[in-house]
């Protein structure tokens, strides 16, 4: 899909350039020095555009002092202010920083004045030549918009347009937009939907890509690869975060692979493909596990996601960390990774499945070691869906179709949530877990 150049700092998304490789710090912003560090780390790993969290107007002057720093230093990464709910903050960051991200829908209740706070953002960014991102998650979209057409991709794509019609309207087309969702059905139906809506009307505005609340380690990586590939795979998406429960180091590398494998400077480690009716026998002959999971992820995703098979048998080999050979044929790791991309792509569910939000400077625990946690001792409740979200702010309206929600209050208080509904409240971090469980086992011996 043809897009437009849309310049944040030195980088430009869209217009055929590179997929654009992007991260967000899990720091907070008001800490200063931890935040330098991280941007350092993340600029050294390879992020071309970092994201930061300003939950408050203090935090703009912490931004400022940042990117003053990080611009001595030679480092000239554009940096991205993260801001939900409030225009005024999101004004100022604009006047400060390359781009800002926002969800205009939770600017205001009134939807009117919502307009209008976007209208005046729109201004100062066309003023400042900043950058902004129009980015709408699934479970976020605010009840004038479910209440007509609910919570689906149909909706996701009829609030970007709305708010895409705004920018134009306004003479603005410094524009990026994203439509992130945990489920990778629903993401990628309605960047589709939305690829389409822009194409027939003969607008070309760049798109950001990610399956956000993805979790971590293989599942994280797999759920991630599977949605994302199968939009860039069709030409749609210029820039991609892939989101991890994990230092967010360790999200660059798998940014990179598919940055670099839909920018064709990479390919598949697949050597054989054999079809059995609707099963795909895959033999491969890759450099890692890593290379491995992220091949097979792509190369199947979206056969998977849009039923074209049923199924997959890994087969092959692949080196180990120490160059060892690990033969997949007939294996448990070759059963165990077909499972998990079955999974990410809504086909079978082995395991629960679990969102988890990637923490940012509005994170108010150890949310890594928490979702470990949480992922050890509900490890028997398969299919259920098991949410652990990092703040109280937006983790709620985030945690989309979950069955339970771990939700961080802050001052070490966690509220437990059934559905969209808060259970328990105040909870002591040190007892949330044993409560959630108490709960869901009550539940399950009730019914
Ligand atoms: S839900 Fe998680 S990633 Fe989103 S704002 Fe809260 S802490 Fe940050």
């Amino acid at each position: 899909m043809h897009t437009e150049e849309v310049k944040a700092g030195n980088i430009t998304i869209g217009g055929g350039r590179h997929i654009v490789v992007q991260t967000m710090c899990n720091t907070h912003t008001s800490d200063i020095e931890a935040t330098l560090a991280q941007c350092r780390r993340l600029y050294r790993a390879g992020a071309e555009m970092i994201r930061l969290t300003v939950p408050a107007m203090s935090d703009v002057e912490a931004l400022a002092a940042i990117k003053g720093k990080l611009r001595e230093e030679g480092i000239d990464v554009p940096l991205v202010a993260d801001v939900h709910f409030s225009s005024e903050i999101a004004i100022a960051a604009a006047r400060v920083v390359e781009k800002v991200r926002i969800n205009p829908g939770n600017f205001h209740k009134d939807h009117l004045k919502a307009c209008e706070q976007f209208a005046r953002l729109t201004d100062v960014c066309r003023e400042k030549g900043t950058a902004l991102r129009i980015g709408l998650n699934h479970g976020s979209l605010g009840e004038r918009i479910t209440t007509l057409y609910g919570n689906t991709p149909l909706a996701m794509k009829e609030a970007a347009m709305e708010w895409i019609g705004l920018c134009i309207g306004n003479n603005f087309r410094n524009v990026v937009v994203s439509l992130k969702a945990s489920n990778t059905l629903v993401m990628v139906e309605a960047y589709r939907l939305l690829a389409r809506a822009m194409e027939e009307q003969g607008i070309a505005f760049p798109l950001h890509l990610g399956v956000t609340e993805a979790g971590n380690g293989d599942s994280g990586r797999i759920k991630s690869a599977a949605g994302i590939s199968t939009l860039l795979s069709e030409g749609i998406g210029d820039t991609v975060r892939v989101s991890l429960t994990e230092d967010p180091e360790n999200e660059i590398p798998v940014a990179r692979y598919l940055s670099d494998r839909y920018g064709n400077r990479l390919h598949s480690s697949l050597t054989n493909l054999y079809m059995e009716g609707k099963k795909a026998i895959a033999t491969y002959d890759a450099p890692s596990r890593e290379r491995l999971l992220l091949d097979f992820s792509c190369d199947f995703g979206k056969m998977l996601l849009d039923r074209k098979i049923d199924e997959v048998e890994l087969r092959g080999r692949y080196a180990g960390q120490g160059g060892e050979e690990i033969r997949l044929d007939g294996s448990e790791e070759s059963a165990y990774l077909s499972d998990e991309l079955l999974q990410a792509t809504r086909r079978k569910f082995y395991k629960p499945e679990y969102i988890a939000c990637p923490g940012c400077g509005r994170t108010m625990y150890n949310l890594e070691e928490t979702f470990n946690e949480v992922k050890r001792r509900t490890s028997h409740l398969k299919g259920m869906v098991i949410a652990v979200m990092g703040c109280i702010v937006n983790g709620p309206g985030e945690m989309a179709d979950a069955d339970w929600g771990y939700v961080g209050e802050g001052n070490h208080k966690v509220s437990i949530y059934r559905k969209k509904t808060p259970v328990l409240r105040h909870v002591p971090e040190n007892e949330a877990i044993d409560r959630l469980l108490e709960l869901i086992d009550k539940e399950g011996r009730a019914e």
